[in-house]
């Protein structure tokens, strides 16, 4: 910075220092979000595209600000995860779906419900396996049959932090809980991470659905997902279905996936949930 003109400088410098304010003062607030209850999950529900029945909900976080309104994740949840406040935000938000997936169970509507899981979780300094204890923690705590709880990892975590995230995720697996590698195919995973880690499903990224109807590189790469994690016996989960046409690709080439988007729901606070499910 110093080589630009001093009017520059000045410039760019108060630009970087509004946006580095507005930074703290969302990380200020979020780290208070808990304790001042603004913080909700709400459910997107994935289904069966064979049955048609839904086979379970992302738990997806939503900040209430009191101050600032309604914050997207895509906004706060790189701060929480700069910041390391995800690591008790995702405590939060594993404690809360093992309670929600608990009460819906015992009002009769057993749903299988996922949390997305930061690399920060992962690598709780010093404790390596935090992670896996108060996931089993909160399964206890609300008496919650582990199959109840699913996880969402992206690729580049196991990529990234190799051991300590397959020993935690081997453990989750041996106790029944499902693993998912969302947002598949924008990563860096090479295959045969794919063959070792205990995952139970690829999740396609939206990235790929949007165009598929018109671009045939986006419908190649979605079919070769799909015949892929068919040898890998991994079920495949198709993100961000939003038009007929879309839903129409996966039917008329008979592939058995499980299908998320706005065409079938948005994400809804739970009693909507339930309400749309009575
Ligand atoms: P993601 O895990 O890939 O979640 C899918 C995103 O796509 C969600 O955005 C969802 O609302 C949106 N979506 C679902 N169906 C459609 C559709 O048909 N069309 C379009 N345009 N969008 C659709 P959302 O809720 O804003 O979350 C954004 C990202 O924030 C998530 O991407 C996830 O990476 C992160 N996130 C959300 N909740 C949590 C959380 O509890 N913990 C962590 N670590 N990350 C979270
Ligand atoms: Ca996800
Ligand atoms: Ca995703
Ligand atoms: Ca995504």
């Amino acid at each position: 910075a110093k080589a630009l003109g001093k009017n520059q400088y000045h410039f760019f410098s108060d630009d970087m220092n509004s946006s580095v304010q507005n930074h703290f003062e969302l990380e200020n607030r979020l780290r208070r979000a808990i304790v001042d209850n603004e913080l909700e999950l709400y459910y997107q529900p994935k289904i069966d595209i064979v049955t048609g029945d839904t086979v379970g909900f992302e738990a997806l976080l939503r900040w209430h600000s009191v101050e600032h309104g309604d914050i997207s994740p895509s906004i706060f949840i790189p701060i929480a995860e700069k910041s390391g406040l995800i690591v008790s935000i995702g405590e939060w938000v594993i404690d809360k779906a093992c309670e929600q997936a608990k009460q819906w169970l015992d009002s009769g509507f057993p749903a299988h419900i996922s949390v997305n899981l930061s690399a920060r979780q992962f690598l709780h300094t010093g404790k390596p396996n935090k992670l896996f204890e108060l996931i089993e923690a909160s399964l206890d705590r609300y008496q919650l049959p582990a199959e109840y709880l699913e996880v969402e990892i992206t690729e580049n975590l196991m990529m990234h932090h190799l051991n300590e995230s397959f020993a935690i995720l081997e453990k989750l697996k041996n106790i029944g809980v499902k693993i998912f590698i969302d947002d598949f195919g924008t990563g860096y995973s090479s295959l045969s991470y794919i063959k070792k880690f205990p995952i139970h499903a690829l999740k396609i990224d939206k990235s790929f659905i949007d165009d598929l109807v018109n671009d045939e590189n986006d419908a190649a790469i979605v079919t070769a997902i799909i015949a892929m994690a068919k040898q890998l016996k991994l079920e495949v989960v198709v993100e961000g279905v939003e038009t007929e046409e879309q839903l129409a690709f996966f039917k008329d080439n008979d592939y058995e996936v499980v299908l998320q988007g706005y065409y079938f729901c948005a994400p809804l606070p739970a009693n909507e949930i339930r309400y749309i499910y009575e």
